[in-house]
């Protein structure tokens, strides 16, 4: 039997590509509503539903990055996070 032998750099290059595919940076909305009309806002021009994220969602987004290379986490992106009813800051 023989066995095959695995370069130590290839193992290292697969890990490293592994967690340079992760995102550094994660926005998450957790709401696409907003009270606003800000002049520079591009919101008004969105076609999708006006919602609020679940928890359950946002929980899952936080179990799934744990341990994850990541940089920064913005709690918003198209909408006011604060109207989102099942959260408190
Ligand atoms: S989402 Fe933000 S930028 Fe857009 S209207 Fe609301 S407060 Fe203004």
């Amino acid at each position: 039997m023989s066995l095959i032998k695995i370069p130590l750099g290839l193992i290292g290059n697969i890990i490293k590509a592994r967690k340079e595919r992760f995102p550094k940076l994660l926005s998450i909305e957790l709401s696409n509503a907003c009270n606003s009309n800000c002049i520079m806002c591009p919101r008004a021009d969105l076609t999708r539903k006006i919602q609020h994220m679940p928890l359950q969602i946002l929980e899952k987004i936080i179990r799934d990055c744990q341990r994850k290379p990541l940089k920064k986490i913005n709690l918003f992106w198209f909408g006011d996070s604060l109207t989102n009813p099942k959260l408190s800051f």
